[in-house]
C-alpha cells in the first residue's frame, strides 16, 4: 500500500518504521524530525499525500492537525483515508473527519495506547472512530502498527474512548500513589501492601502492572528512576482534553477534575515535569497532610 505519514516524532517514527518494514511504501513529512529506516523523505505534507491511499497523522495536538488537515486534504485522491492516531479533542477529531467527508474521502481518528514501548515493538492498542469500510481497509495496518484494534463507533469515538480510559488511568494512578504513602505512614511493607492490593479488590493497571512503588511487582518506569515511560505532561494533557470534553457535553467528572488540577500542580508548579506519572508517589512521600 502506498502511504504518507505526517509527525515522525517518538510514537510517529518507529510507527512508521515497522509499516515500511512490513514491506508498505512509506513517504515521510516532519517538520523537524528525521526520517526513520525505510521512509521516503518528502518535502511537504502536501507531497507526501499526494498519491497516498492512506496518509497517517501522529502529531502533538488538534490545532496542529488541523492545519495539517487543511495541507493534505486537496492533495489527497478520492476515496483515500485520513488516519489520525493523534490525542486531540474530540471536536477537533470530528471537525478533521468532517472536512475529509467532504472533500471525497474517508477519515479514521484512531489514537493508541501502549507508549513509545508499544509503537517500537507493534504492540499498540487503537481505538477508533469513522466509518466501518475505512476501518476494514486500515486494518491490516492496525495488525503491523499494534496489537489489538476496537472500532468503537463514528467520528471521533476513537478520541472519546482514548480519554476516559486515560482520565481512569489517571485518578486510578494517584489513589494508588496516595494509597502507598499511607500505607508507609501506617508502617506497612511496600512488598505486603503490593501482595494483598493486587490479588484483592483495589487492584488495578496502575497497581498490578505499572506498580509505582520501586522494587515491587513488575518492572516499571519506578525501578528507573521515574524516567517516562509516560511522562507526567502528557497524562495532563489526556486530563485537560478529558475535562475539555466534559465540558462539551456537561458531564459530571469530579475525580477527573481532582486529577487534572493535581497533575496541573505536579507539573507546572512542582517538580513533575519530565518524570514518568507515577512519580506522584514521591510526590506523596514527602507531602505533609494538605
Ligand atoms: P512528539 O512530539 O515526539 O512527535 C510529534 C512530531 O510531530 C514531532 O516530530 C514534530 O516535529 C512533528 N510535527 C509538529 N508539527 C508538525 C507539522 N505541522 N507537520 C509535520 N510534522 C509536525 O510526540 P509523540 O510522543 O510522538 O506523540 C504524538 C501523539 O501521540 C500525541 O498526540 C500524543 O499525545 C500521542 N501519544 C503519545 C504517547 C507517548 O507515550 N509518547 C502515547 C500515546 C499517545
Amino acid at each position: 500500500m502506498k502511504i504518507a505519514f505526517i509527525g515522525l516524532g517518538n510514537m510517529g517514527a518507529p510507527m512508521a518504521r515497522n509499516l515500511a518494514a512490513a514491506g508498505h511504501d512509506v513517504t515521510g513529512f516532519d517538520t523537524a524530525a528525521p526520517m526513520p529506516d525505510g521512509v521516503a523523505a518528502a518535502d511537504s505534507a502536501a507531497a507526501a499525500a499526494t498519491g497516498a491511499e492512506v496518509v497517517v497523522t501522529m502529531l502533538p495536538d488538534g490545532a496542529i492537525l488541523r492545519a495539517v488537515a487543511d495541507e493534505v486534504i486537496p492533495a489527497m485522491t478520492p476515496g483515500a483515508i485520513l488516519l489520525d492516531c493523534s490525542t486531540v479533542d474530540v471536536d477537533s477529531a470530528r471537525a478533521v473527519a468532517a472536512q475529509a467527508s467532504d472533500a471525497g474521502l474517508l477519515a479514521l481518528d484512531a489514537p493508541v495506547s501502549g507508549g513509545v514501548g508499544g509503537a517500537d515493538a507493534g504492540t499498540l492498542t487503537f481505538m477508533v472512530g469513522g466509518p466501518e469500510d475505512a476501518y476494514l481497509t486500515a486494518k491490516p495496518l492496525f495488525e503491523i502498527m499494534g496489537q489489538k484494534a476496537v472500532h468503537c463507533g463514528p467520528s471521533g469515538n476513537g478520541q472519546a474512548a482514548k480519554i476516559c480510559n486515560n482520565m481512569i488511568l489517571g485518578v486510578t494512578m494517584i489513589a494508588t500513589c496516595e494509597a502507598f504513602a499511607l500505607a508507609d505512614k501506617l508502617g506497612l511493607d511496600r512488598q505486603a501492601m503490593f501482595d494483598v492490593v493486587s490479588t484483592s479488590s483495589g487492584q488495578s493497571w496502575s497497581m498490578n502492572t505499572y506498580c509505582p512503588a520501586p522494587g515491587v511487582g513488575p518492572r516499571s518506569p519506578a525501578d528507573n528512576g521515574y524516567r517516562p515511560g509516560f511522562a507526567a505532561e502528557l497524562m495532563l494533557k489526556d486530563l485537560r482534553l478529558s475535562q475539555q470534553a466534559a465540558a462539551s457535553v456537561d458531564a459530571d467528572t469530579p475525580m477527573g477534575v481532582r486529577a487534572r488540577d493535581l497533575y496541573a500542580q505536579f507539573v507546572e508548579a512542582e517538580d513533575g515535569r519530565g518524570k514518568d506519572f507515577s512519580a506522584m508517589l514521591p510526590r506523596f512521600e514527602k507531602r505533609p497532610r494538605g
